[in-house]
Order: structure tokens, then C-alpha cells, then sequence
């Protein structure tokens, strides 16, 4: 009879120490996970801070010129530079592609991996990659096509002409709403919210809007990190963004 009694006691105090482990289990998850997102950020914006850098030097070796983003509107294996490319010497990584050709396919001909040094923002998962691996150009307004579609040369702008650099953006999270791929994947430039509509729009292909990733924590809608043309980095609110805060996309003037 003792020894009955003392066995459905240990029991209970069994069940006891379960339910205290599995509560502690539960409150302390959420913070790990938490404090690991947010290490994952951190580094996101020390690839950015870098990635600022590279562009400066660049610029600073080019009359003060930003790298376009490819001499050519529409560019063929083997001529195409992309800024990615242009930026080569100062990113100290990534020889991206032997034609030019810096997201998609590698001189292998298989899809890029995640490992592109300071190109890589460490929240983006194998599955996400499309073309480039987390981060875009502000195609609208800073970084252009050395030619547009008629022929014309137009090429990126000056760093010195450039009076907010403060407040604009650069280059940061971005993704593309490719439905017929499964949903959000990274892309390399980011489109204007005010000039074009963001969000899940389907059936659009590679003409989708090209938005920020908020694929980092914080806020409602979360947080996107962004490295401004000065040289500093943010990690900026999703909806701010898409409204196009303190005109940081440049849509009224630089
Ligand atoms: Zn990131
Ligand atoms: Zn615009």
C-alpha cells in the first residue's frame, strides 16, 4: 500500500515538472526566436552599411557617379555589367557570373546559392532566392539603365547631386510578387511606391511591382533594413515605406 502511494505521488510530481518545464519552454522560445531574428537583422545591416560603402568608392572613382544599373536596356550574355558586377572590386566578393549575368543562374548554370558574402541578407531562406540574394537598387529614381529602351544614354546620377542623401534610399530588403513562382522571392531592384502600386498583384510576371521585404521583425506589417545614400543604415517600418516617408524614394526631387 506504501509503496502504491508513493509511486502515484511520484507520478504527480511528474506531471508537475512537465507542465513547469513545458510553460517555461513556452515563454522562453519566442524571446530565442526573437533574439535570433534580431541578430539576423543586425547583420543584414552590417552587409548594407558595407554595400554603401562600395557604391561611394565606386563613385568616388567615377567622376562621382553611381554604377548604372547595366550599360543596356536590355542586355545580352556578355555585354551586360550589372551594378552588382561594377561593384566587384569593392565588395570583395562574388566573381557573380562570367557573362555579367550577377542573379538568377551562376557560371554553372544553376540557381545562385545563398553564400554572396555582404550581398546576402540572412533572413532570406534558399527558396526565396530569384534574382539576387535579399538586396535592390532605387531603380526609379538614382540607379538607371546606361541606355533607356530607345537607345538613349541616360546612365545613373551624381552622388553630389544629390542634396537629401540623408534621405534617400539606396539600396536595401527588396522582393518581387512572383505568383507563378509561389509567392514573394528576392529581386535586385526595388520600384517606386508612388509610381507604382505594391503589394500581392498576380498575373503581372516579371512587369510585378518590386517592393521592400519586411522580412525582419517589428511593427504590424514588420521591418525592412535600407542603406541610405549617405552612407547610413536603417531598419525601416514596412508601412512608412509604402508611404514613402520623407519622400525616401526620391519620387519629388533629390
Ligand atoms: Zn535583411
Ligand atoms: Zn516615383
Amino acid at each position: 500500500m506504501k509503496t502504491s502511494m508513493k509511486k502515484a505521488f511520484t507520478l504527480i510530481e511528474l506531471l508537475v515538472v512537465i507542465a513547469i518545464i513545458s510553460l517555461l519552454v513556452s515563454i522562453l522560445l519566442p524571446s530565442l526566436t526573437m533574439a535570433k531574428e534580431l541578430t539576423k537583422s543586425g547583420a543584414c545591416m552590417s552587409n548594407l552599411r558595407n554595400l554603401a560603402v562600395a557604391f561611394h568608392m565606386y563613385a568616388e572613382e567615377h567622376d562621382s557617379y553611381l554604377p548604372n544599373l547595366n550599360p543596356y536596356h536590355n542586355p545580352v550574355p556578355g555585354n551586360g555589367m550589372w551594378y552588382t558586377n561594377l561593384l566587384e572590386p569593392y565588395t570583395n566578393t562574388i566573381d557573380w557570373t562570367a557573362e555579367g549575368w550577377p542573379w538568377g543562374m551562376n557560371p554553372n548554370g544553376e540557381w545562385m546559392h545563398l553564400d554572396q558574402g555582404m550581398w546576402t541578407c540572412p533572413a532570406v531562406t534558399p527558396e526565396d532566392v530569384l534574382r539576387c540574394t535579399g538586396y535592390g537598387v532605387n531603380e526609379y529614381h538614382l540607379i538607371f539603365y546606361g541606355r533607356d529602351p530607345s537607345g538613349n544614354l541616360r546612365g545613373s546620377l551624381k552622388l553630389e547631386d544629390i542634396y537629401r542623401s540623408s534621405e534617400i534610399f539606396l539600396i536595401g530588403d527588396t522582393r518581387i510578387y512572383a505568383d507563378w513562382l509561389g509567392g514573394w522571392k528576392t529581386f535586385k531592384v526595388l520600384d517606386c511606391p508612388v509610381c507604382t502600386a505594391w503589394g500581392e498583384i498576380s498575373g503581372m510576371g516579371w512587369a510585378g511591382p518590386k517592393c521592400a521585404a519586411p522580412r525582419h521583425p517589428g511593427g504590424a506589417e514588420g521591418r525592412a533594413n535600407a542603406a541610405f545614400v549617405d552612407g547610413h543604415v536603417e531598419s525601416c517600418d514596412y508601412r512608412d515605406m509604402i508611404d514613402n516617408r520623407n519622400d525616401m524614394f526620391a519620387h519629388d526631387g533629390l
